[in-house]
């Protein structure tokens, strides 16, 4: 009888083991697969999605309102390389890899924003 409650024992504390090693797993995966991505806008119109989690780097030619840009991605962040506007201020921005520092081309009405998306959402590229 000893025996089997023993056995009871670990086979109840087994499952507990596996069960928490489960919702360990759901949790580290779930926060892995948290993409960071740049939407650029013209005029409020999202135009192009890069996903940013794509380390390699990647050229993009935008259609502002006035002109064009070329954006480049390089290890997770992207900044406007090249613009027709005059005061070049979205290419003084330099390289943004966070939320809070949009590249903003008011000349050409271009906005570049950062957000983090879940993986499997509508990412295009
Ligand atoms: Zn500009």
């Amino acid at each position: 009888m000893d025996k089997k409650k023993l056995r009871n024992d670990i086979i109840l504390i087994s499952s507990l083991l596996i069960a928490a090693v489960v919702a360990l797993v759901v949790v580290l995966l779930t926060r892995v697969k948290t993409n960071l991505v740049a939407k650029v806008a013209v005029q409020n119109n999202v135009v192009l999605v890069i996903d940013l989690s794509n380390k390699n780097d990647q050229d993009f030619e935008i259609d502002g309102l006035k002109g064009k840009l070329h954006v480049h991605t390089h290890s997770g962040a992207i900044a406007v390389t090249s613009s027709n506007c005059p005061h070049q201020d979205c290419v003084k921005m330099g390289y943004v890899n966070t939320s809070n520092r949009p590249i903003i081309c008011a000349y050409n009405a271009v906005t570049i924003f950062i957000e983090s998306v879940t993986a499997g959402s509508d990412v295009v590229i």
